[in-house]
């Protein structure tokens, strides 16, 4: 579609030369992933060795390209046109690690350890543990703790849920209590060789089936005073913060997926016939497709307009990011499922990626804040 979305010439470029790679070495083999629930790791590292898109965002003095926020979501929205799944594992490592540990640091006003830097500079595969078994949309009702030692060093007992990259991924970043106060929520670096920490086997999942998923669980996991990220007892903000870009780019995701199902649709619908003439001249499928279209634009544009706003550091942006993940999520719903209907059998088959770009839609409207979390955060808030 048009770049009227990219701010400036790098970001078109960036669209540009990703949207060929992911044509090229991702499109072969997305059902075959999907099908089999297979995280190709080698190809993920190619977005390091071979893209240098991991880091985006971070100051080249940390070795990242020092793009602004826009970068990423553009990066996972276009990715997201060819496998969201993959897409899902590169926001969660891109957005939800990479650049909410450096985000954190700024935000802190503290100097970033030597140690966060290396990790970085690293390039790891990663993600972010929030969401416990018992706590997800009441995510102040975490259980895992952090007890700091008299040396310094905390001890982390729990087990985080549903994280994304968790079977696969070599560091994360942790919320964990720190005190005895329901907002006493502190953020840390682990790395998968901590001992006392495990990384859980992969759940099995309806879509977004190649992006692995699982838990993390700590027993008497003991890391050093440095692994804090930030400020003690002061993890939320940087949590709040990190949760409007996040909210973005999954919602990029969705008009990514949509964008494919409307591509499809709209081909398919000139080249099938049926009593005689092309399905197109339905007015019931006209319907359909120029509602998709209708949906797919309005939503998109409300996207890169809070983007926007979320760059230029207008307040008005983390709430608008709510409404924004919503609106997308279920226009990637809706289209997706649009597309099925317009392709009939061949829809609900898996000779076109339709169906699979459907069941990943679903996931947009439960990671990172269920539609109805979100519903109750906007009546509160606008
Ligand atoms: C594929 C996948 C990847 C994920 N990746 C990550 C990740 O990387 N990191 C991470 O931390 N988490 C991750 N999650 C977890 C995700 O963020 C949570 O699933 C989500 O926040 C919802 O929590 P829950 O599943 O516990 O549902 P619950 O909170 O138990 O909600 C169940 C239902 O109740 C509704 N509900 C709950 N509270 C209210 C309320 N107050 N008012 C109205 N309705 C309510 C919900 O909307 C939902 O419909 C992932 C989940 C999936 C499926």
């Amino acid at each position: 579609m048009s770049s009227r979305f990219d701010q400036s010439e790098i970001h078109t470029t960036l669209r540009e030369s990703v949207r060929t790679w992911a044509h090229q070495n991702l499109e072969p083999g997305a059902s075959m992933r999907d099908e089999t629930e297979f995280f190709d790791v080698s190809l993920f590292r190619r977005l390091t060795t071979e893209l240098g898109i991991t880091g985006s965002t971070l100051p080249e003095s940390l070795g990242g390209a020092g793009l602004d926020e826009a970068a990423p979501v553009i990066l996972i929205e276009t990715l997201a046109e060819v496998d969201p799944a993959f897409s899902m594992s590169y926001l969660a490592q891109e957005l939800l690690f990479t650049h909410q540990l450096w985000r954190t640091w700024e935000l802190s006003g503290q100097k970033m350890p030597a140690s966060h830097d290396e990790v970085l500079r690293s390039h790891p595969i990663a993600g972010m543990g929030m969401t416990e078994p018992d706590a997800g949309t009441d995510v102040l009702g975490m259980k895992t703790t952090a007890e700091r030692q008299d040396d310094g060093t905390f001890i982390i007992n729990g087990t985080k849920q549903w994280i994304t990259n968790a079977p696969v991924g070599d560091a994360f970043l942790v919320y964990a209590r720190t005190g005895e106060g329901r907002r006493d929520i502190s953020l840390f670096l682990i790395k998968s060789t901590d001992s006392g920490f495990m990384r859980g086997t992969p759940e099995k999942k309806m879509g977004m089936r190649s992006s692995p998923t699982g838990s993390l669980t700590f027993t008497q996991c003991r890391v050093p005073a440095d692994r804090l990220v930030g400020n003690l007892h002061e993890g939320l903000r940087p949590m709040l913060r990190n949760l409007a870009i996040e909210r973005l780019g999954l919602a990029a995701e969705s008009c990514g997926l949509a964008k494919t199902c409307l591509d499809i649709m709209i081909a398919y619908m000139r080249e099938r016939h049926a009593f005689g003439k092309p399905i197109s001249d339905f007015g019931q499928i006209q319907r359909i497709v120029s509602e998709c279209y209708a949906k797919y634009r309005a939503s998109r544009c409300f996207l890169y307009e809070t983007l926007e706003d979320l760059i230029d550091g207008k307040p008005r942006a983390s709430i608008d990011a709510d409404a924004v993940k919503l609106c997308c999520s279920e226009m990637g719903e809706f289209v997706s499922r649009s597309a099925i209907q317009v392709l009939g059998a061949n829809g609900y088959s898996r000779a076109y990626p339709v169906e699979r770009l459907h069941r990943d839609a679903v996931l947009l409207s439960i990671g990172g804040g269920t539609n109805e979390a979100l519903q109750k955060n906007l009546s509160r808030l606008i």
